[in-house]
């Protein structure tokens, strides 16, 4: 018998301002209807997810793709991992500064590479060499992150201190990652997940979103799950991976996403945001953050937000 597919996304999670909520409601309710086309004619989870994060990454609402926060250079760097949980196989990028979809290579690298991850020039060679266009990173600068970067650099500045960074707990810090889980007729799950890293990181630094297991994880004997939030502690822990781990041992989704965010907070003092999704159809939304942008869709119900309630 075909399994109902589910599809949930999240745009981010932080202090997200008020005059940022209608922006990233409608991006991630963007996301999901384009992830959920491909869900509905039958399509695979691997490619809902593809689809879904492609509209994020296209959305300059989010830190991915065009519209990224930049790096300490003033450059775009960015980072992608998708993975199926039928197979396990993964696609990563890290550090790409010339795809406008970093997911998309990310793919390419899943469907047609024995190895799971290619980082900076050889990353973005083999998209070209897969039939990728490459553009220029001017092409995914916007003056809105010019601007913040600008000021990010004179408050450190007037800190005396150019290496100045926020803490783990500054939640103010924008936190605009995107991901994407699914569950497709067949019962197979998937997660993606891009993002263009942290405001002002130092050139080459990687995160957690495109590292297997940390910002993303699938495997249909537990679950699919995609983080966000702040990369260092949450690669600290492993977060998607132990999440899935305690989904395969029994517990449910949604406990294992609050557990998640519990742990991250007292482990390592961390914070961010987490959806995960076990080949039942169950699902988990949570974040240790004020907001968090999500949406999900099943057979019978839809709903996006920016709070979680736990
Ligand atoms: N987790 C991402 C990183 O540290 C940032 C984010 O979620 O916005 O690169």
């Amino acid at each position: 018998m075909p399994t109902d597919p589910v599809l949930v996304v999240h745009g981010g999670a932080w202090a997200m301002p008020d005059d940022m909520v209608e922006a990233h409601i409608r991006g991630v309710n963007n996301a999901l209807a384009a992830g959920w086309r491909v869900l509905e004619r039958g399509g695979s989870a691997l490619d809902a997810v593809e689809e879904a994060v492609v509209v994020m990454e296209d959305d300059e609402t989010f830190d991915a793709g065009r519209g990224s926060f930049l790096n300490r250079d003033g450059r775009i760097q960015l980072d992608a991992l998708i993975m199926d949980g039928s197979t396990l196989r993964a696609g990563g990028v890290g550090c790409v500064e010339h795809l406008r979809n970093p997911v998309r290579a990310a793919r390419k690298i899943l469907s047609e590479s024995p190895h799971v991850y290619f980082v900076g020039e050889g990353a973005e060679k083999f998209a070209a060499q897969h039939g990728l266009p490459l553009c220029r990173n001017e092409e995914l600068v916007i003056p809105r992150e010019v601007e913040r970067l600008r000021e990010y650099q004179a408050e450190a500045n007037s800190h005396g201190n150019e290496l100045f960074a926020p803490t783990t707990d500054d939640v103010t810090i924008s936190h605009d990652t995107v991901g994407a889980v699914a569950l497709d007729r067949n019962g197979n799950i998937a997660a993606a997940t891009s993002t263009g890293g942290t405001l002002n990181k130092a050139p080459g630094r990687l995160g957690d979103s495109s590292l297997i297991g940390c910002g993303c994880y699938a495997d249909n004997e537990s679950a699919a799950a995609s983080t966000t939030g702040w990369g260092e502690p949450i690669m600290k822990l492993v977060l998607a991976k132990w999440t899935c781990d305690r989904i395969a041992a029994g517990n449910l989704p949604e406990w294992a996403a609050q557990e998640a965010m519990n742990y991250l907070k007292q482990r390592v003092n961390g914070h961010g945001g987490i959806i995960v999704l076990d080949p039942h159809g169950h699902f988990g939304i949570a974040h240790n953050t004020p907001r968090m942008a999500w949406a999900y869709r099943t057979m019978k119900k839809q709903d996006a937000g920016v709070v979680r309630e736990g």
